[in-house]
């Protein structure tokens, strides 16, 4: 048996978890799940957003599926639950995969999740402000052989995305990618930041694996998100060298919690992810959605009039019809 810490959080993050781990229960019984709490309740009761106890036990798990929470802007001390985790489970490798459900195609974007101008070093002095853009040899050579992995998975190839003809750090990255990736017989293409953004507006489906630094990937990642149609049905993993965490893009969406309309695909892809990740297959339950969006009624972020629970019934329907 596997273990599963499910953290549904707040907002729709229980509503779509919900549907995720059904979907999950339908597909395999070879996983257990554990449920935590976390958030700005657990904070106020013990000054973390997750209880020390339980981070330990998290950390024993196999994976963890994540649901959302709401950081509010005005609650001194506070840093976000996501954050928190990313941190304490050493997560330094973010990749999203926003979908075409109607083509099957899909935009792979890996991004750098611990160094570059997220690392923290910052200081204002005498009137000037500086923020370091940290790229190590190690981070740099870790997230390659990721997005190697990720290129070779797909029978594909590499897109870095790079400012390396302003930035130290990008030219030193570089070189890193086409070392590991050399080495490992995968192609690296070049493409420079600013005029990358136009082309993936213009043609997103073209680039294999999407490569980039924290910053720059933060931005592509969200962009590419336009052409899912929904940001309620983009999954995403985040990867370390113990554990992954496994969570839908979207927020918590304060908006529409508690009424029902939820689109809880962004969470059970993201359950796919997590299968994938436990060697146990998630392109079953990619092939129900898919099978289930040619008919199905979706939610109303998707133009349609269905209820949460209308759409995750009708993958386990699709489902049992596959198995
Ligand atoms: P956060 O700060 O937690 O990231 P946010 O405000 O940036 O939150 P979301 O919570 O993702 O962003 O919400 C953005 C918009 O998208 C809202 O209008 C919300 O209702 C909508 N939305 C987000 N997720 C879904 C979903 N799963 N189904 C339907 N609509 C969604
Ligand atoms: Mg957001």
């Amino acid at each position: 048996m596997y273990r599963v810490a499910v953290i549904p959080g707040d907002g729709i993050g229980p509503e779509v978890i919900d549907g995720a781990v059904r979907v999950l229960k339908a597909v395999t019984g070879r996983v257990r799940f554990e449920y935590y709490e976390g958030g700005v309740d657990v904070f106020q009761e013990c000054g973390s957003p997750i209880r020390e106890e339980d981070l330990e036990e998290i950390r024993r798990s196999d994976a963890v599926l994540f649901g959302a929470t709401t950081t509010p802007f005005d609650l001194p001390g506070y840093r976000s639950l996501i954050l928190t985790l990313r941190k304490e489970l050493g997560l330094y490798a973010n990749l999203r995969i926003i979908p075409d459900l109607r083509t099957g195609r899909e935009i792979v974007i890996v991004r750098e999740n611990s160094e570059g101008l997220y690392f923290g070093i910052g200081a204002v002095v005498n009137g000037r402000a500086v923020d370091v853009r940290l790229i190590t040899r190690e981070g740099a050579e870790r997230i390659a052989r990721f997005a190697v992995e990720q290129a070779k998975a797909r029978g594909s190839f590499i897109t870095f995305v790079h400012k390396a003809n302003v930035l130290t750090g990008d030219k030193f990255f570089r070189r890193i990618v086409r070392e590991v990736a050399g080495e490992e017989g995968v192609e690296v293409r070049d493409a420079i930041i600013d005029s990358f953004t136009i082309k993936l507006v213009r043609n997103p489906w073209e680039h294999g694996v999407i490569l980039s630094e924290n910053l720059f990937g933060d931005i592509l990642s969200d962009l590419a998100t336009v052409h899912a149609g929904s940001i309620g049905i983009v999954p995403s993993g985040n990867y370390g060298d113990g554990i992954a965490l496994f969570e839908p893009v979207h927020g918590s969406a304060p908006d529409i919690a508690g009424k029902g309309i939820a689109n809880p695909i962004g969470a059970i892809l993201s359950g796919a992810m997590l299968l994938d990740y436990l060697g146990l297959d998630g392109s079953l339950i990619r092939a129900a959605v898919r099978g289930y969006v040619v008919n199905g009624e979706l939610t109303p972020d998707m133009g349609g009039r269905a209820r949460t629970e209308d759409v995750v019934r009708g993958i386990i329907g699709e489902i049992e019809d596959l198995l």
